[in-house]
Order: C-alpha cells, then structure tokens, then sequence
C-alpha cells in the first residue's frame, strides 16, 4: 500500500474515532497513556495483514490497555473459523461464564446464539463468533466508552483476518464500535450497513432476547435477509 493510502487510512481512521468519541459524549481531547498506544498503531497496515489470529490473540492475553485487565479472569478472544468463515458474530463482551471458560457465548445467551446459527443452516465452527471487548468488568456495569475504544485494535485486527463477508452485530455495543453510531440499534437492526466493505447486519443480543423474547420474530426477520444474502 502506497504512503498516501496509509495516511488516508490513518485520516479516515481518526475522524472516526473521533466522530464515535463525540456521539459517546466525550466532549475532551484524550491525550491519556491508553490513547496513545491505540493512536501508535494506526497505519500499521501492513503488519496487520501479515498476522494470524493466534498472534492476535497471544498479544491479548497480556493487555493491559484498559483497567479491565485488572478485574478480568480470562481474556475471551473468540472462536470459530478465521480462515474460511464468511460471516462474523460480534457480541458485546463476556459475562461471568465467558470469564470463568474463556469461551464467548457460553450460558443462556450462549445457547440461543447457538440456536439462531442453526436456524440459519451454519454451525458455530463454521463462523467465526467474538465480542467488541475481550474483558469483563467487576460487577453488572455496562461498558465505558474509553475500554470499547481501548479493545477495538483488537476487533479491527480480528476482521481484517477472517475477511467475512457479512458481520452481525449483536446489540449496540459492537453496532456502535463498529458503525461509529450512537443511533438505538432499533433503528439500525433490519438492513444492512457498510463496514469498509462488509455488509453489516445489526441485531438485538440474545442476553436481551431471554429478556424479551417477544423480539425473537425481529431477529429472525434480520436472519432471512442475512441468509438470502448469504446464499447468493
Ligand atoms: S478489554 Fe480489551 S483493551 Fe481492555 S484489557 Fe481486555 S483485551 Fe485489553
């Protein structure tokens, strides 16, 4: 990749990471440690193409990006086939099952994730499943803005391996890190959006639906136009 290419990744990559800081609600600059260290990677293109999935993973088990290092048991990569998975589930992040196993989608939400992947005739194995944050936090909070952002090199990397063609995003969590919105995933959920050339179908999370499984018919609706597109 050409020098001007990179740097207009690089542009493009801070425009958005300030547009999605902004519609978080930061309304600061954030000069902090973990900051930097995300900013040094950009433009590291090249690097990013040439590595593997164990090497990504290998480098998350010591981070210390973000304070979640510190409550976390395990760090809950993802699974499934990063070599030939042409569609990506992407959570939010693990809760206490994932923590205690290092597997993602473990528990209740877990088998029904697994349930939707059967409904659309693919299995686990053959998709490759993660979260938008590798850690759990202490106690039942949501994430903050700052550890979403500090994980994302992690996200970014993982995609840029698998090279699916479609993405499900599941919940708003991994809807906002991705689409850089901060818009109600009920407004998102039902059509595709673009992800550098992903098309991305966002989706309510099955945490949510043992909720309100009255949202199941929505998430199957999201599934029929996931597969037809799949199948084509
Ligand atoms: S949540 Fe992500 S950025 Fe934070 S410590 Fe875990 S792997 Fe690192």
């Amino acid at each position: 990749m050409i020098k001007q290419e990179l740097f207009a990744e690089a542009v493009e990559e801070v425009s958005r990471y300030f547009s999605f800081l902004s519609d978080m609600g930061c309304r600061g600059l954030d000069c902090s440690a973990g900051a930097l260290e995300i900013i040094k990677d950009w433009g590291h293109v090249k690097e990013v193409h040439a590595e593997t999935m164990g090497s990504i993973y290998d480098e998350s088990k010591n981070c210390r990006r973000c304070k979640l290092s510190e409550s976390r048991k395990h760090v809950v990569f993802g699974e499934g086939d990063p070599k030939n998975a042409r569609l990506m589930f992407i959570g939010e992040g693990p809760g206490p099952e994932g923590n205690e196993t290092g597997r993602p989608f473990t528990g209740e939400a877990g088998e029904l994730l697994t349930k939707i992947i059967q409904a659309i005739n693919l299995t686990r194995e053959i998709v490759y499943i993660c979260n938008a944050v590798k850690c759990m936090p202490s106690g039942e909070r949501k994430f903050l803005p700052e550890e979403i952002s500090a994980c994302h090199v992690f996200l970014k990397r993982q995609i840029q391996v698998v090279k699916p063609d479609f993405i499900c995003t599941l919940g708003s969590v991994s809807t906002a890190a991705l689409l850089k919105t901060s818009r109600p995933i009920a407004l998102l959920r039902g059509r595709f959006h673009d992800y550098r050339g992903i098309q991305v179908m966002p989706t309510y999370h099955p945490a949510f639906l043992v909720d309100n499984p009255e949202k199941k018919r929505e998430v199957w609706e999201d599934m029929k136009q996931l597969m037809a597109a799949y199948r084509k």
